[in-house]
């Protein structure tokens, strides 16, 4: 029998796929990481999973605790899940800007949920902090802290990584993907230069964001922005991406990522999220630098049906000024 060992021995291991019309189109190996196929919809499974085995392996986690964390969404659901399987509660600080599909999702596994005004990282009522300063003030509950906890990290250092590398044959010229925490560029960039130091590693970045200004010139300056998307861009260089051995950053509009998720529905049949829209125009942009012939790699972090009241829904694009792509 070929099983999978119930939620835990689900997330993970996940196909890695050609696109096809990107591949065509560039004359290169467009691939992408199937994030969105984890049990809990994206690739913060992973992360949710590492970190709380973390905490029960330090022994601040034990039976009938409780997980805390300020998230946009992904990672609160992937824990939401991992707590449910193992009968922790889960505590949810978010910023009240986020898409309501991921609030009504995390509301429907049984995570509280607590929206909180957007505030920049450096005030104290930021929905990080928040969550942290809870968790201390709460017995047997743990801070998750998917921005500096480095457990977040490994998950794609020992999982991601390695999957990559086994998956091409260790046959690929780039990786490239955006970052929220940095836990997935991180890691699996790490893994994969200490296989071969010559693949290059490339940061995606959305408008709105310091990371493509901290990769290209060392200082983390805020780009123009604001940006639809969601999950990824950061104002601040975390413990997990502190250290990532990068060759390079590209930065992607908020209209070239609507066309492609449109044009990956319409052309391949794919429904993809905002920041996996970004990776995929990124990994475009490397393609035409490198030219035909090499193989990149992307990772498809979640899936469209999380965005259907933003970036699929034609009033909320018009408000932005942004236009879907005609077929
Ligand atoms: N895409 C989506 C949809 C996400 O939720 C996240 C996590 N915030 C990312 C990409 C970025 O992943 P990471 O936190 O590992 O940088």
């Amino acid at each position: 029998m070929q099983l999978r060992q119930g939620f835990d021995g689900t997330v993970g291991n996940t196909p890695l796929i050609r696109l096809e019309g990107l591949s065509a189109e560039t004359g290169c190996e467009i691939l992408g990481k199937a994030e969105f196929l984890n049990p809990g919809g994206s690739v913060k499974d992973r992360a949710a999973l590492w970190m709380v085995r973390e905490h029960e392996r330090t022994g601040a986690l034990a039976p009938g605790g409780t997980v805390v964390e300020g998230t946009a969404g992904n990672t609160g659901i992937g824990l939401v899940h991992v707590c449910n399987a193992r009968g922790y509660r889960c505590i949810i600080y978010m910023p009240d800007n986020q898409s309501r599909e991921k609030v009504a999702l995390l509301e429907t596994l049984g995570a509280e949920v607590r929206q909180v005004p957007v505030v920049p990282y450096k005030d104290p009522m930021n929905y990080q902090k928040q969550a942290g300063r809870f968790a201390e003030s709460l017995p047997g509950a743990v801070w998750a802290n998917q921005f500096d906890n480095t457990a977040n990290r490994r998950a794609h250092e020992e999982g991601t990584g390695p999957e990559i590398w086994a998956q091409t044959d260790g046959r690929l010229d780039a990786f490239v993907a955006a970052t929220g925490t940095g836990g997935t560029l991180a890691g699996v960039s790490r893994y994969l230069k200490a296989q071969r130091p010559d693949i290059r590693t490339v940061l995606a970045d959305p408008m709105g964001s310091a990371l493509y200004a901290w990769v290209k010139t060392g200082e983390a300056t805020m780009s123009k922005g604001p940006s639809i998307t969601e999950g990824i861009g950061n104002s601040r260089v975390t413990e997990n991406l502190a250290g990532t051995p990068l060759d390079d950053a590209v930065q992607v509009g908020d209209q070239d990522m609507v066309d492609m998720v449109y044009r990956q529905m319409h052309e391949d049949g794919w429904f993809f999220g905002s920041s996996t829209g970004i990776n995929l125009c990124a990994a475009v942009q490397v393609a035409k630098q490198l030219g035909p012939g090499h193989t990149i790699v992307t990772i498809l972090c979640d899936g469209g049906g999380r965005y259907q009241s933003r970036l699929f829904n034609p009033e909320f694009l018009a408000e932005k000024g942004l236009k879907i792509p005609r077929d």
